[in-house]
């Protein structure tokens, strides 16, 4: 009777779904192919005790994987964990479902596993990746590491130092709870060394990637869990209806309504519609013509949003060459943003990467 120390679960949850459920928290994330392997191990145990041949992981249908994963979510909504799923941006746009924390912002996710110091690195961090690389001129949305070093340490700003949790929550040190000094640590900001060895742990967590060209951005992963949370946080919220089609630092694609951080942007700078890569292919299709849908500028799929906003320059790309004569390619991406926020027009030379 041991089943009475489980939380309620849903009807008919079988073996097959507890192996499935505890299978999935192991790894964290999945995909579809990856759940028809795990989903075949599973049925095979009972298979192969009945005398039959084992399951083959291509017989596991969507549908079959589909119907664990509504019961494993039953089954973990008492412990306020939710699990979502969101199609990767790059490669061949693989779904991947992830356990989510459902009251999620950077600092609860990072706080058992990071000290303060580098929890409030980590806000920095998303401020660069999402406020200062990602302009109507420039949304880069990511950061290379020479940019990632230039925020190890808080900026001091007359006086409104707000502290580690006051930064943390978002809280503009507003509240009475306590005055600046004695209750606020006061965060020195991390060392180099401290900053790269951070990144490489959140790209081995699983919270950034990491790309081959040197520029770090959120990991599919991350956007689901923290895309709620990036919207209140860097997106004007007002409740004005002609705010609709303002430009804003978050944005989804026109396609499949998910955040873009990494696709295609309309040539029309004024124009907010956006394109995953991934998600191209099939809307086109149902379209007569090429043409953005709100301001019918012709789509020429070269406007990039994401690390190709710096990568497909030809600053960046004829610096590429000569970096092997010792030039410090973390000064490259941020002399590109310079140059474009001073007003460049570089449309015309963006190359094919
Ligand atoms: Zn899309
Ligand atoms: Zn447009």
């Amino acid at each position: 009777m041991e089943d009475q120390w489980y939380p309620p679960v849903p009807p008919g949850y079988s073996n097959a779904h507890r192996a499935f459920l505890q299978g999935f928290m192991a790894r964290g994330t999945m995909t579809f192919s990856e759940g028809q392997k795990m989903l075949a191990e599973i049925l095979s145990v009972d298979a192969l005790e009945d005398g039959r041949p084992p399951v083959d992981p291509r017989s596991v249908r969507l549908e079959d994987f589909q119907e664990y994963i509504r019961a494993a979510r039953e089954a973990i909504g008492p412990i306020d964990l939710e699990i979502r799923n969101i199609r990767q941006q790059t490669g061949r746009g693989e779904r991947i479902w992830a356990f989510i924390n459902a009251q999620s912002d950077p600092a609860t996710q990072m706080a058992t596993t990071h000290t303060p110091e580098e929890v409030a690195y980590i806000k920095r961090l998303l401020d660069a990746m999402f406020e200062e690389y990602n302009t109507p001129r420039m949304e880069v949305m990511a950061v290379d590491e020479g940019q990632a070093l230039k925020v190890s340490r808080p900026k001091r700003q007359g006086g409104r130092e707000s502290g580690i949790n006051g930064q943390l929550n978002g809280d503009d040190g507003g509240g009475g709870d306590g005055e600046e000094g004695a209750s606020k640590a006061v965060d020195r900001g991390l060392k180099h060394s401290e900053v790269l060895s951070l990144l490489s742990s959140l790209v081995a967590e699983g919270w950034l990637d990491k790309s081959r060209d040197g520029f770090y951005s959120l990991s599919a992963r991350s956007l689901m869990e923290l895309q709620p949370w990036l919207m209140l946080t860097y997106n004007d919220n007002g409740d004005d209806d002609d705010d609709a089609g303002r430009w804003q630092h978050i944005k989804v694609c026109e396609a499949c309504k998910e955040i873009v951080t990494y696709g295609q942007r309309c040539a029309n700078r004024d124009c907010i519609v956006r394109l995953h890569d991934v998600c191209e292919e099939a809307f086109w299709r149902t379209r007569r013509e090429r043409k953005c849908p709100k301001c019918k500028t012709a789509w020429d799929g070269k406007h990039y949003v994401g690390e190709r906003a710096v990568t497909s320059r030809s600053g960046f790309q004829n610096g590429r060459g000569r970096r092997s004569g010792g030039g410090r390619r973390s000064d490259l991406a941020d002399s590109i943003a310079a140059q474009e926020e001073a007003g460049n027009e570089e449309d015309d030379e963006d190359v094919e990467v």
